[in-house]
């Protein structure tokens, strides 16, 4: 259903006709702008299915009492993708509504599945998300007296015992997991796939050791950031709605063209460039682990760095001194392994640009024009959409998924190395991973058992 009304801009007076789709949301955000004097129009619209009614709830405009006079037309809504404010035409004001035009011709049957997987994430965000954040804090805090009790609120007890640091962090992972798994579609199965491929053919498990001890003090800051980014875009993921909508699009169409011509209204630019930035921020550290793992991979050391990339560095100690996190980035270019991690090729340039302001952005075509140079007008511009803006923010946040992947495995790494190994899992590791110190003497047996077993396993290969 589609509600129609006029509001009137109580700066410039100026007439817009708002379109409100009605769908299966019970509320959505509003952001959009005011088409003369372009400041922020913005609220909720709030639907109770149940009386089937709604409430639209904007700020700084006027509700009409009767259909006035508009000279700007827009569609809102808070499921999908819509065309951007344009100056009123009778003409335009006959077009289908969003939801047949963006939603179902676009999606065809896969519709019903958008909704269903949007409203059962949106379930879990206000049902699962507050114990499994503060599990993670639990977990962050080193706090295992209280964590194996909130764990077995949520999971099996025999198939997660939670009983030593290696137990914990595999339930703590699992419970991620099965929370991010609505939107990290393909890719969480994909990159899990690619890495766990990539460490059966490390020859070398001394070097997977080495690494992980290389890093031991830095595993718990990595996932800590990882776990903030999470959180953040948890809060803000009605507005990443319409977004994620893409992914259910039936192939026929021109998602690059759709995202180009089409605009958002659950979102501001300025609600999430900071998102954007911190991100950026808080991965760039990660980035150590993900070039180390690309050293292992393509040059048999872990310390050695790619070469002719930047002259100084050599070694990873020197990259990981390095302050400019956006030259960091120009050793993952997607041409070494573990730059798979990226959904999309993260650059420097729009950080930059943003991070300096040196960007304009136009409020009715939401276009962003910026300069890579961090300097407003200097050097040559480039430019981008708000929808795929957005979108890069949502491949940054699938991202994260796949870094929170190694530094898990790192983290496994390190507790092997320990001696801290679950007995069901003690078969999993060859030997050259095995323990060298056993801490729990009533392991002592197992452990010694299997290293023989994986011995003679290798002595024949
Ligand atoms: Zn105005």
């Amino acid at each position: 259903m589609v509600i129609t009304n006029d509001f009137q801009c109580n700066v410039c007076n100026s007439i817009t006709r708002i379109r409100v789709q009605l769908g299966w949301l019970e509320n959505y955000p509003v952001r959009i702008k005011c088409g003369k004097c372009n400041i922020s129009i913005f609220g909720n619209v709030y639907l109770d299915q149940q009386n089937a009614g709604y409430s639209i709830k904007l700020k700084n405009v006027t509700l009409l009492e009767d259909i006035g006079n508009p000279e700007y037309l827009i569609e809102v809504s808070g499921e999908l993708l819509t065309e951007k404010m344009r100056p009123y035409s009778e003409d335009e004001d006959t077009f289908l509504t969003p939801f047949f035009k963006n939603g179902l011709f676009s999606m065809g049957e896969n519709i019903g599945e958008f909704k269903q997987s949007t409203m059962h994430f949106l379930h879990k965000i206000e049902n699962d998300w507050p114990t499994v954040k503060r599990i993670n804090e639990l977990w962050f805090n080193g706090n295992h007296t209280y964590l194996p009790k909130e764990i077995h609120k949520l999971l099996d007890k025999t198939k997660f015992p939670a009983d030593n640091e290696y137990e914990l962090l595999r339930a703590v992972h699992v419970l991620n997991f099965l929370f991010t798994n609505n939107f990290t579609g393909n890719y969480f199965k994909e990159i899990t796939t690619h890495i766990f491929n990539e460490f059966r053919n490390i020859n070398d498990g001394n070097q997977l050791i080495l690494l992980a001890k290389h890093f031991e003090s830095h595993l718990n800051d990595y996932e800590q950031k990882l776990f903030g980014i999470i959180n953040k875009f948890i809060e803000k993921f009605h507005m990443f709605i319409p977004i994620y909508g893409l992914d259910f699009y039936s192939e026929k169409n021109d998602k690059e063209d759709v995202i180009k011509k089409l605009g958002l209204t659950t979102v501001d630019f300025e609600d999430i460039k900071d998102f954007y930035i911190d991100t950026f921020e808080d991965i760039g550290d990660i980035l150590n682990l993900v070039v180390t793992y690309n050293n292992l991979k393509h040059r048999a050391d872990f310390k050695k760095m790619k070469e002719n990339v930047i002259k100084e560095i050599q070694v990873i100690e020197d990259y990981i001194k390095m302050r400019n996190k956006g030259r960091k980035l120009e050793f993952i270019n997607g041409e070494e392994s573990f730059d798979k991690i990226f959904v999309s090729k993260v650059d420097n340039r729009l950080r930059n640009a943003i991070g300096h302001r040196s960007y304009t952005y136009d409020v009715i075509t939401q276009e962003l024009i910026y300069f890579p140079s961090g300097e407003l007008k200097k050097g040559t511009s480039e430019s981008l959409y708000l929808t795929e803006f957005v979108l890069e923010c949502f491949q940054l946040m699938r991202s994260c998924i796949g870094l929170a992947e190694i530094v898990y495995q790192t983290r496994k790494f390190m507790y092997v190395n320990q001696g801290i190994i679950p007995r069901t899992l003690q078969d999993y590791y060859p030997s050259s991973t095995r323990p060298k110190n056993k801490k729990q003497p009533n392991k002592k047996k197992t452990i010694k058992k299997i290293s023989k077993k994986a011995r003679q396993k290798n002595r024949t290969r």
